[in-house]
């Protein structure tokens, strides 16, 4: 029996998905397949960032997809930008560099940077010609990010900038920090301002590896020793800072979201495919209803959480807040993606156990989604105190 194909890119009237969307996306799955796929486990064993294909995606403009053409950026919408996660969803290792390049970094930048600052930063970053970092958790304030004990200090038209941040994805390969710093401890949360930190201005790092996935993306602890930063290179209003920071992560939600769903997709795909080649009981496996049941769920939980994310990008085109739909997004396809990469290797039996079978690695990058840009208990906290005006934060 042939298997079936995937769902339509979009789930609106297919009218509406314009001809670069369809490019970008049909771009992304061929590059995935045929530059990325035959190479990663290798730079994964090595726990290698691949740069060379870094390099290819800057030129084929992965890095700059929402960033407008006036800033170098190819000016296309969230929804074509979604679709490249899609895409690259299940080379997590991969993905996460554009994403952080892009929804953390270039997108701050858009939304709150002076012009001088757009011009300076982003037609680089949107080329690739310069990685950023986005700096926010300290090794004592991750969930709790308004409790960030790194300081800035005014000095003149200079701040100093003294503290340390972990798990800063791109944080070895940056030449810029969108780093956060608390400038007056009497305000709480609203003494946090953002800095765009140069590596130049004496940025030191150190890798982080012994990751459980994403083994050939960069993680970094970054090391702030009174670091003389500019004033013209703050971000944002002094005491915006924490504002800045979760404006970023609302739509770094929804990117996750959008890989998240690819990572569920990649798992169907696979499973689709191997349980009609695999056989037990003289029958292939694909008969049996309790394998059927599993591709059920993976099928309707994927095809759920794509609904979800595509909402989400909905809200955000309407302009205003979309953080409860951008947590709704991201804690269900997260948390949908590690039910369905647990069910590929159910599925693939003692193989999907073996790095060899592509499960195996879309189970262990699959962890993370619920841990970083905000954890699924965090996210329910969001959508919970949308639901009742109560907060457990601030
Ligand atoms: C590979 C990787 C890349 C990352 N990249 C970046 C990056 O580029 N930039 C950056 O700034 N950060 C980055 N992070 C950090 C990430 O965002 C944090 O790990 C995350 O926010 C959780 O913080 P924590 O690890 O300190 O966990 P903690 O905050 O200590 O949480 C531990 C557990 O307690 C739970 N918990 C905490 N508070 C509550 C609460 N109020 N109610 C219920 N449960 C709660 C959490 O949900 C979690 O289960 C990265 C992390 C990883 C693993």
């Amino acid at each position: 029996m042939e298997a079936r194909g995937r769902f339509p890119f979009f789930p609106r009237d297919d009218q509406d998905v314009s001809d670069e969307q369809r490019e970008i996306r049909a771009l992304a799955r061929r590059f995935a397949e045929q530059e990325i796929r035959p190479v990663l486990a290798e730079y994964e064993a090595r726990e290698e960032v691949p740069l060379e294909l870094l390099r290819r995606m800057g030129e084929l403009g992965f890095f700059g997809i929402t960033v407008p053409e006036a800033y170098g950026g190819a000016g296309l919408d969230h929804w074509t930008y979604a679709g490249l996660m899609e895409e690259l969803g299940p080379y997590g290792s991969i993905r996460t560099v554009v994403s952080a390049q892009q929804s953390l970094v270039a997108t701050p930048i858009l939304h709150f940077g002076t012009e001088a600052q757009r011009q300076r930063y982003l037609p680089d970053l949107a080329a690739g010609r310069i990685f950023g970092a986005y700096g926010l958790t300290e090794p004592g304030a991750g969930s709790d990010a308004a409790s960030l004990q790194t300081q800035a200090t005014r000095d003149g038209d200079h701040w100093i900038l003294h503290g340390q941040k972990t798990f800063i994805t791109n944080g070895n390969l940056a030449d810029l920090f969108v780093l956060f710093a608390q400038t007056d401890p009497g305000q709480g949360h609203r003494g946090i301002t953002a800095f765009l930190v140069e590596r130049d201005f004496g940025v030191q790092t150190t890798p982080l590896k012994g990751k459980l996935g994403l083994r050939a993306s960069d993680t970094a602890t970054v090391f702030l020793d009174r670091v003389r930063v500019p004033d013209s290179h703050r971000l944002g209003q002094v005491g915006q800072g924490l504002r800045i920071a979760l404006h970023t992560l609302d739509h770094g939600r929804i990117a996750v979201a959008a890989a998240a769903v690819g990572t569920s997709q990649a798992c169907l795909d696979l499973c689709v495919r191997y349980v009609q080649e695999r056989h037990q009981f003289g029958r292939p496996i694909g008969t049996f209803q309790m394998v059927q049941d599993l591709l059920a769920d993976m099928a309707v939980e994927t095809e759920a959480a794509r609904m979800l994310t595509y909402r989400a990008l909905a809200a955000r085109d309407r302009g205003g807040r979309f953080t409860q739909e951008a947590a709704m997004a991201k804690y269900y396809a997260t948390e949908t993606a590690n039910r369905n990469a647990g069910r590929a290797v159910q599925i693939h039996g003692g193989y999907g156990f073996f790095e060899e079978y592509e499960v195996a690695r879309l189970y262990r990058d699959a962890r993370v989604y619920t841990l970083y840009e905000g954890t699924s208990q965090i996210q329910k906290l969001v959508i919970g105190s949308h639901l009742t005006g109560l907060k457990a934060f601030t």
